[in-house]
């Protein structure tokens, strides 16, 4: 029995706490059915999972946070949750984190012990599925996507062997665990980080009307590849629903490694880049790196409040409802046409919940060579992409057509400017040139690191990277 060989929880379709042990963060997913949920305390327990995967013929779902956008952490076989192996601890210049914690937690241990680590910009993504994607953020531009901050990590095989990846020990399998993607080469149980030098931050944001948008968004765009690396800011068309009297609008916001008057100097360079004052402007007071971060992720949220809801008696953090995305990485600012463009596809007479996001990226993130790990995108400057949502649980249940076709749409606007596209952030819809547009050029020596670690393709999901070429008519969905 399974059950009996684990420190930890497995929780079986029998059990009460099943219908919330299977969530993953979208409720897309609430219908998977895996044959259980192995609560994982320790390696020995991820290993225990593994065997008995093997053993039965059973796949396995590695989960972490449970934000992947199109539910690769799920599946009808057995998911090794590592939620509960969330440690953080500091010694020797590095830090020491479980692979399943979540950045929120991370920022709050990693507080009182004088450490800061790069986080994205959401509470509750896991750090295993973060990292092993390559992992961006605020703190991209100044010290680069957080995977290349990895020191060494210990990893479950396919085989059952347990191993520490590192520059000197299993070298091929490190390099591809930084940006070759999650739940493929292994089962990531402990990671080794160099943190970042960064114990003050100063955050901003700014509201423009949305008859603004394309001054703001090509603006914003220029502003932030041709600004000081201590920037880190996000954009965000929100509908109608979202802005001040019932108006779409546009958002920019993020924070500041530098002085406040830097800040102030860059907000300023901000508007008149635009050529029009944005309705609304605030800065924060220069705080704690974890406070910040915190605040920005969580609002007035406790730790405990902040986690999703269901994972915890006082945790209210939100869940995503049934959503259809296309993102891609840019390689350069958008002209004025260019941004009009993308925000005629966003629609703004149309009735729906939906976004267009993007996130500054570029600065030390770029000046690492394409091959240097498996993080292919050292030419990318922005994240951008779309989201379209519907709270309509009928709606979701028949996997409405028109979403996909609004996020299709919005994919062929976005094709002309894309230089690839980022595993974390995977469009709903791929097509059959997808793992290229994921790894460029790394995508042999991936295969090459697959072939060598899980030659079965044991640990798989729509999008892993396989031992073999996948025929040209897969897309991988
Ligand atoms: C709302 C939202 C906001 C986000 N914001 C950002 C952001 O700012 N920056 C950014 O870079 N990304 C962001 N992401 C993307 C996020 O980094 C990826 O979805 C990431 O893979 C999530 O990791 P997870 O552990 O939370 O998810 P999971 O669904 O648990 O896992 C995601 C993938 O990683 C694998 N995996 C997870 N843990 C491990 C492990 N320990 N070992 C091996 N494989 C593992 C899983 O099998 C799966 O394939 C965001 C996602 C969402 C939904």
């Amino acid at each position: 029995m399974l059950r009996d060989s684990l420190e930890g929880e497995l929780v079986l379709p029998s059990d009460p706490g099943y219908d919330l042990a299977r969530q993953l963060q979208n409720t897309e997913y609430d219908t998977a059915a895996p044959r259980g949920i192995a609560y994982c305390r320790s390696a020995e327990d991820v290993l225990a999972c593994v065997r008995h995967a093997r053993d039965t013929g059973s796949r396995v779902h590695v989960r972490g946070g449970g934000h992947s956008f199109n539910g690769w952490s799920t599946g009808e076989g057995l998911v090794v949750d590592l939620s509960r192996m969330n440690h953080a601890t500091a010694e020797d210049g590095t830090v020491r984190l479980g692979a399943g914690i979540q950045s929120l937690d991370a920022l709050d241990r990693l507080k009182p012990l004088g450490r800061q680590i790069i986080t994205g910009t959401f509470p509750t993504v896991g750090q295993g599925g973060f990292l092993t994607g390559g992992g961006l953020g605020w703190q991209t531009r100044r010290f680069g996507v957080a995977s290349d901050r990895l020191r060494s990590a210990r990893v479950v095989l396919a085989d059952g062997r347990v191993v520490r990846a590192s520059a000197e020990e299993h070298p091929d399998l490190f390099w591809a665990l930084r940006g070759g993607g999650g739940g493929t080469f292994g089962i990531v149980t402990e990671l080794e980080l160099l943190p970042v030098e960064a114990p003050r931050l100063t955050s901003f944001e700014t509201l423009w009307a949305y008859e603004d948008a394309a001054d703001v968004l090509s603006a914003w765009q220029a502003w932030a590849a041709a600004g000081s690396d201590d920037l880190g800011t996000s954009l965000v068309v929100l509908p109608g629903m979202f802005g001040p009297g019932g108006r779409p609008v546009v958002k920019t916001w993020g924070v500041h490694l530098g002085a406040p008057a830097a800040l102030e100097r860059a907000l300023g360079e901000l508007t008149e880049r635009t050529g029009t004052k944005p309705m609304h402007q605030e800065t924060g007071v220069p705080a704690a790196y974890a406070d910040v971060m915190h605040e920005a992720l969580c609002g007035s949220k406790t730790v405990r409040q902040c986690h999703r809801t269901g994972t915890h008696p006082e945790a209210v953090g939100h869940r995503h409802p049934y959503t259809r995305q296309a993102y891609r990485l840019t390689g350069s600012p958008v002209t004025r046409r260019e941004a009009q463009t993308l925000l005629d596809a966003w629609d703004p007479e149309l009735d729906a919940e939906r976004y267009l996001l993007c996130i500054a990226l570029g600065g030390a993130a770029n000046r690492v060579p394409r091959t240097e790990t498996a993080y292919v995108h050292r030419d990318a400057q922005f994240l951008m992409g779309y989201q379209i949502a519907t709270r309509d649980q009928e709606a979701a249940a028949r996997g409405p057509a028109e979403l996909q076709e609004w996020a299709d749409r919005c994919d062929a606007a976005l094709a002309p400017l894309a230089t690839g596209s980022y595993i974390n952030f995977p469009s709903s819809r791929v097509g059959p040139g997808w793992e290229a547009d994921y790894f460029g050029e790394n995508v042999p020596r991936l295969r090459e690191v697959k072939r060598h670690y899980d030659p079965d393709d044991f640990f798989r999901h729509a999008q892993s990277i396989r031992p073999e070429p996948r025929r040209t008519t897969e897309t991988g969905r």
